[in-house]
C-alpha cells in the first residue's frame, strides 16, 4: 500500500472522535502526490470538507482560492499543489461550537513520513498556527508570524486561516491583504 492509502485506512482516533459532541468517526482526507511544487499545510477538515472528502470545498476555500488567485480547478490538481493539514480528519466540536485542534498524535505518526514523500516543494504555506508551528518552528502568536512573512519569503508564506472567524483579523490587519498577498499571487503564478 502507498502512503496515501495508509493514511486513507487510519482509524487511530476512533475513540478520540466518537467522544465528541458529533460522535463521528475519522475519514482522513488525504490529497496529495509527490512531486507538487506548492504545499498549502492547513489546520484540520471542518464538518462540511468531513462530508464532500474534499479539502476546503467550503467557504474558507473560495478565501483561500482567492488569496492565491487561482481557481477550484488549479487548486485541486494534486500534481501541482498538495493540501496537508497538521489533521487529516475532522477534529469535532468544543463546548463552544470551535473546532477542536487536530489531535497531535495524526502529527506524530504521519507527518514527517508525508514531507519526505512529498521532496523537495517550493513553496509552503503554512494556514493557521499549528501548521505554523510545524513549519517554521514558531513559537509566537500567528500575527506576529505572519507579520514577519518577508523574513521567510518567497518559499514559505505563514497565512491566518481563511475561516470566516478571522475576518475581524483581517480587517484589524490591512497590511496582510495590500503588502503580503500581492507577492504571494505573485510567486504562486511564477511556479504554476
Ligand atoms: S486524525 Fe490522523 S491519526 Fe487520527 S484517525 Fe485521522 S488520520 Fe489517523
Amino acid at each position: 500500500m502507498s502512503l496515501v492509502d495508509d493514511i486513507r485506512a487510519c482509524r487511530l482516533c476512533t475513540a478520540r472522535f466518537a467522544a465528541t459532541r458529533t460522535g463521528h468517526a475519522p475519514r482522513p482526507v488525504v490529497w496529495f502526490r509527490p512531486g507538487a511544487r506548492i504545499l498549502i499545510a492547513g489546520q484540520a477538515p471542518g464538518a462540511r470538507v468531513h462530508e464532500s472528502g474534499r479539502p476546503f470545498t467550503d467557504a474558507s476555500g473560495e478565501r483561500l482560492r482567492e488569496w492565491l488567485g487561482i481557481d477550484a480547478e488549479t487548486f485541486y490538481d494534486r500534481d501541482r499543489i498538495a493540501i496537508v493539514p497538521m489533521g487529516f480528519c475532522f477534529p469535532g466540536y468544543d463546548a463552544k461550537g470551535a473546532d477542536i485542534p487536530p489531535p497531535p498524535l495524526c502529527r506524530a505518526t504521519w507527518h514527517d513520513r508525508v514531507m519526505a514523500e512529498l521532496g523537495q516543494v517550493e513553496l509552503i504555506l503554512p494556514v493557521g498556527l499549528h501548521a505554523i508551528r510545524y513549519h517554521l518552528g514558531h513559537r509566537g502568536s500567528l500575527t506576529a508570524a505572519v507579520a514577519g512573512w518577508r523574513d521567510h519569503a518567497p518559499r514559505v508564506f505563514p497565512l491566518p486561516h481563511p475561516s470566516w472567524r478571522n475576518t475581524g483579523w483581517l480587517r484589524k490587519n490591512p497590511w496582510f491583504e495590500a503588502d503580503c498577498l500581492p507577492v504571494l499571487r505573485a510567486r504562486v503564478k511564477e511556479l504554476l
